[in-house]
């Protein structure tokens, strides 16, 4: 349509077609139009290294893979990034090594997906149903991943997301739990409390092995933080779908997270299949309900870190007050306090006084074991 009807574009690269830009260049200086949106099976960005821009310097995102297998019919990345490619494991910690050779302090490895990275030598995951058994033994799966990051880089704070219910693991919250420089975070989107509605976004859980998966992250890491992502308003949801859902909320009393009315995507299978029933007013008023019972919830979360003394990385000046650092905690909660001698970068210990529903207050007491 960019090309033919409205004629505003020369050129349309899709993003695994970066490699062969200087031959659609050629194309369209010889007058032709040129198009390759052509999705790769294999990962083509392992061995590019990313440019940083508006880095602080102390935090950094490394891509483990790229593209989704699972079909959420509210969900477009299927179809905008293609099959799911994990990258090799090797060329990520060459990524880490020479991020925390630039002084960065904390990664976050990075996927649609990331409890499904799967490295057994590269291509499409079904083929590793027909792998040989020793490609089996040797492959690298994400709390492997974990594992070897943690060990590599023990000075590292190391964060991932997005996690995904239906394939986490309890190897990767054990991991977790056996590394001190992994953080204590999990954003684990949920989507409905209701299992009828999940059912329709084709997640491919119940709400109540939601739940045990909860049950088991609070036994394994009693102090971890979760996050969550919520859509109010999702074809053929009910009053009760929706109670279902703050019923959810109430159950984990989640750290954060985010929260979005439906609106229908262009090219999802909801988009094409669903219609879009529930009105606007019942969305909003259902979305505003799931707000106000999460930031309750932000500030009982919030709350219990007061009086502890928490290790805080500072990423840099608080947006309130040029007289105070802001940072986080290993749960990702921000912390704010006042700058005295210490610098972006440094790993603080820091008294926690006061809170806000999303923001901890406190003084540093001295530099952590960690710089
Ligand atoms: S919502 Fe996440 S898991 Fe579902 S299809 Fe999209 S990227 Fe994949």
């Amino acid at each position: 349509k960019l090309l033919d009807e409205e004629k505003i574009v020369d050129m349309v690269v899709g993003p695994d077609a970066y490699k062969d830009l200087p031959n659609l260049i050629k194309e369209v200086d010889s007058g032709r139009d040129a198009v390759n949106v052509i999705l790769s099976k294999d990962e083509t960005y392992g061995d590019i290294a990313p440019v940083r821009l508006n880095t602080n310097g102390v935090t950094a995102f490394v891509s483990i893979t790229r593209g989704c297998d699972n079909m959420c019919t509210f969900c477009v990345v299927p179809f905008t990034r293609g099959r799911e490619r994990s990258r090799d494991p090797q060329s990520i910690l060459a990524e880490i090594q020479e991020l925390s050779r630039k002084g960065f302090k904390e990664i976050t490895l990075l996927g649609q997906n990331v409890d499904s990275y799967l490295w057994y030598g590269g291509g499409l995951k079904k083929n590793f149903e027909n792998a040989s058994e020793m490609q089996k033994a040797t492959a690298t799966n994400f709390s492997k991943l974990l594992d070897m990051v943690a060990l590599a880089y023990p000075k590292m704070r190391i964060r991932f997301s997005t996690s995904n219910p239906q394939d986490m693991t309890l190897d990767v919250i054990k991991t977790m739990a056996a590394h001190k420089n992994i953080c204590n975070h999990i954003h684990l989107p949920v989507q409905s409390g209701s299992n009828r509605i999940l059912k329709e976004m084709n997640r491919l859980h119940t709400i109540e092995e939601y739940f045990e998966l909860i049950d088991n992250i609070r036994k394994i890491i009693p102090d971890c933080a979760i996050s969550q992502d919520i859509i109010s308003g999702f074809p053929t949801e009910t009053e009760e779908d929706h109670a279902d859902t703050l019923k959810a909320l109430e159950y984990v009393k989640y750290d954060f997270g985010y929260m979005y009315a439906y609106s229908e995507r262009p090219g999802t299978l909801a988009g094409r299949k669903m219609e879009d029933d529930v009105p606007e007013p019942i969305k909003k008023r259902r979305l505003s309900e799931i707000i106000a019972l999460q930031r309750s919830h932000c500030q009982f979360r919030t709350e219990k870190h007061v009086g502890k003394i928490q290790e805080v990385l500072i990423e840099g000046t608080s947006k309130k007050s040029k007289n105070e650092w802001m940072g986080r905690n290993s749960q990702s909660t921000v912390v704010v306090f006042p700058k005295e001698n210490y610098k972006i970068g440094d790993f603080v210990n820091v008294q926690i006084n006061d809170c806000t529903s999303a923001t901890l207050k406190g003084v540093a007491v001295g530099y952590s074991d960690n710089n």
